[in-house]
């Protein structure tokens, strides 16, 4: 069983591994940068050669590699473009959720086994999508299916506590420091009930979000997601955005803004707003922007300054929770907040997601000042399956296992772009990682922002066409390495990322 990560330490000790990259012949321009999930990556044209002149055989570029690369993606899925287009019938869109819709084409799935992923065309992947941070299990593992089994033939839905519940918050406290626990289905429900209570408790309606931070999809944290430039405001004093359509402004007013790493956003927006904040919520190491590591002191930092003003601290760990160590960011970083929300990989396939508080936030839920309802929460099926995920798959073994690939997976990048001149750098975070394109580390939101978005998209269908499905949302997202991954298959996508870099030297 995995033990709580001893480091105290503010900012992750080794995990995050930047390779600063060699200058070379492929600058990434600001241009053409990509707005999360909104529009398609473009890249830069081919400069025009003066009539008359003539000049050697240019390389391809990049808008031209990712055509070429496009059409070999559709080729070698005819099921899924037919799946695709009859789906628009039933299914909005064609697709279940609209992140669904990856360009060129949405790839329709047959199944999973272990380390792989296949698609309706019998086309094999390692699968290190991970369903969006979800399959740190890997698929079919058998401690999983066996839990799930043996659930399903003794009924799948109670409504009331079961043992295996209360195994998992124990487990749960045991590895992230906080006492006591209660259920719910998906990372937006954790995330709206750690909104909620801290509102609750304080009596406060007030709430700081951090530019580029996303927690789901309800009304309060639908905010400033992914801004776009001409609406986000100055960066020292971020606007807040309405991230969808169909939420009212007064409650978009309501969620303050402020960028990562800025200790001083908070402090201000806190005195200017006395006795008014209930809190704030943030990926305590943002996993919806590449990977943003927190500065050495900041968790701490906003923790004391939140405490000073009465206010509470919520860390969002739906993406980091099992997948940055054994007990997430809060054992990584060593700060541990008032409330941990929890989703993703703790189901081990299964839609779980968890709320975790100190002793004087849980006490409000037990005693009737805040309802936290919900008829799935606890679901045996699930409660089961998160047992199973915490203590038999999650394992300190396992963490070492994948300790190793990440490792590998790191160098190999490292090597791709120190051969071929990219101007890149790697940062990994336990089973985490990603490759950002750009020369610099990124340090919020908007840094981010700058970085050309079709470097990214190149690099996914790369992957895609050499046997690699990662998340297709380019920069955006991350590899997840399961427990079930081996060396062969992070050796594929090494392979892949040395030839994607040789097209583009
Ligand atoms: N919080 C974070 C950090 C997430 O990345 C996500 C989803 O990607 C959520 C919350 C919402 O989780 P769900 O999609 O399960 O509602």
């Amino acid at each position: 069983m995995a033990d709580r990560q001893a480091s105290h330490q503010e900012s992750p000790s080794t995990p995050s591994t930047i390779a600063a990259p060699a200058a070379g012949p492929a600058p990434l321009a600001a241009a053409g940068a990509m707005p999360r999930r909104r529009s398609t990556p473009t890249g830069p044209t081919r400069p025009v050669t003066p009539r008359g002149t003539t000049r050697p055989a240019a390389k391809p570029t990049l808008a031209e590699v990712i055509a070429e690369q496009e059409r070999i993606f559709i080729r070698r899925q005819p099921e899924s473009s037919r799946l695709a287009a009859s789906a628009r019938e039933a299914l909005a869109g064609g697709v279940t959720s609209s992140w669904q819709i990856s360009r060129p084409q949405p790839v329709w799935l047959s199944h999973g086994s272990g380390s792989k992923l296949y698609d309706v065309d019998g086309n094999e992947y390692v699968d290190l999508h991970g369903g969006y941070g979800v399959s740190l299990a890997g698929h079919a593992h058998p401690a999983i299916v066996d839990a799930v089994q043996r659930q399903v033939a003794r009924g799948t839905h109670f409504a009331q506590p079961t043992r295996d519940a209360l195994a998992v918050a124990r487990e749960l406290a045991r590895r992230f420091g906080l006492p006591q626990w209660r259920f719910a289905n998906s990372g937006t429900e954790a995330t709206m009930d750690a909104v909620h209570l801290m509102r609750s408790i304080t009596g406060r309606d007030l709430v700081i979000k951090v530019e580029g931070c996303y927690h789901g999809h309800h009304d309060s944290v639908q905010v400033s997601v992914y801004p776009e430039p001409d609406e986000m405001g100055p960066a020292d004093r971020p606007a807040s955005v309405p991230s969808s359509t169909g939420i009212p402004r007064a409650l978009t007013d309501l969620t303050l803004v402020v960028g990562f790493n800025d200790l001083a956003a908070v402090d201000r927006v806190l005195s200017e707003h006395p006795g008014q904040v209930a809190g704030m919520i943030l990926e305590p190491i943002m996993m919806n922007a590449g990977i943003i590591v927190p500065d050495p002191g900041y968790l701490s930092g906003l923790k004391d300054l939140l405490h000073s003003h009465g206010a509470l601290l919520a860390f969002d760990e739906v993406k980091t929770g099992l997948t940055a160590g054994p007990s997430g960011a809060t054992g990584v970083t060593g700060v541990t907040p008032d409330i941990i929300c929890l989703a993703k990989a703790i189901g081990g396939g299964l839609s779980v997601a968890a709320i975790g508080g100190t002793w004087s936030v849980m006490r409000h839920v037990a005693e009737g000042g805040y309802e936290m309802v919900g008829t799935f929460n606890g679901n045996p099926l699930a409660m089961a399956a998160a047992r199973a995920m915490l203590c038999e798959v999650a394992t300190a073994q396992a963490y070492q296992r994948i300790e190793a690939l990440a490792q590998r997976a790191t160098d190999g990048v490292t090597r791709a772009i120190a051969r071929h001149g990219l101007a890149a750098h790697v940062v990994s975070v336990g089973a985490k990682g990603c490759i950002v394109f750009s020369r610099e580390p990124v340090r919020d939101f908007r840094s981010f922002l700058a970085i050309n978005d079709a470097y990214s998209h190149a690099h996914w269908l790369f992957q895609h066409n050499g046997g690699v499905f990662l998340p297709p949302w380019g920069k955006s997202e991350q590899w997840l390495i399961s427990v079930q991954h081996d060396a062969d298959d992070i050796d594929r996508f090494n392979r892949n990322v040395m030839t994607f870099a040789s097209s583009l030297s």
